[in-house]
């Protein structure tokens, strides 16, 4: 496996000077841990453009939240992936557990998504992830094995996608799963994509990750970094995150 890649997911928070003093932080602490983890950012669409200008040429990558399926057009509100791409983003976080619930996004949709992130090369971090009723009918693999069956397209591991699970009953819940249930489910993961022949996808971990966990998770088998949403917001904690990587 290569560096980890540690993502922050900074969801509908920042406004401009927050944003920009928050993503200079994190590109300041950046170089001390570059040996060990690529870092990336994930700030709201207003202050992208403005955040990817304030870290080019350093060692902090940009990517968005989500982006449309379809190129253009009439999808008021929508964000297209080649947006994004002029924006200064490298990635995009696709099927998030907050947009398939909030915003009804299927795997149809998602592989959409993922499709037109590749088309503008743009990275897709797609997120698969079972809820609590589903993890306690004993569904969890079933459910995960069904969003990547109908969510990752065909190409993915060469346009340089990446799949983060995150059990959605661990997202902002400050419960995190256990070592053994991720490191069960990440292996689960690795053979989904090696029977699709994309054995060389990194698969994140997400869900309340934070300094005091990070080593421990980091370490587990197939698990190539960390989606973190609350801790990204802080600076020294992201960068602790980051500083946890094998
Ligand atoms: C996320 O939103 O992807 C996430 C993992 O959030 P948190 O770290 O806050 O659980």
């Amino acid at each position: 496996m290569g560096k980890a890649l540690i993502a922050g997911n900074w969801k509908m928070n920042g406004l401009a000077a927050q944003a920009e003093a928050l993503a200079l932080a994190v590109r300041e602490g950046a170089a001390e841990v570059r040996d060990r983890a690529e870092i990336l950012i994930c700030p709201p669409a207003t202050v992208l453009a403005m955040v990817a200008r304030a870290m080019r040429g350093g060692p902090v990558m940009v990517g968005g939240q989500d982006c449309h399926m379809k190129g253009e057009g009439a999808h008021t509100g929508d964000i297209s992936a080649e947006m994004l791409k002029d924006a200064g983003a490298s990635h995009v976080i696709v099927g998030h557990s907050e947009r398939r619930t909030d915003h009804g996004e299927t795997n149809a949709m998602v592989m959409g998504k993922a499709r037109m992130a590749m088309n503008f090369e743009l990275r897709p971090i797609l997120c698969i992830g079972e809820t609590l009723a589903e993890r306690e009918q004993g569904r969890a693999r079933e459910v995960v094995q069904d969003q990547m069956s109908n969510s990752i397209p065909d190409g993915f591991e060469e346009a340089g996608g990446i799949v983060a699970y995150e059990p959605v009953w661990a997202i902002g819940t400050g419960r995190t799963a256990s070592e053994d249930e991720i490191a069960e489910m990440h292996s689960f993961i690795r053979s989904l994509l090696g029977s699709r022949r994309m054995a060389s996808v990194p698969i994140l971990y997400g869900g309340s990750v934070k300094p005091a966990n990070a080593r421990a998770i980091l370490a587990l088998p197939e698990v190539g970094g960390a989606l973190v949403g609350g801790a990204s917001l802080v600076a020294a904690d992201f960068l602790a995150i980051a500083a946890a990587a094998p």
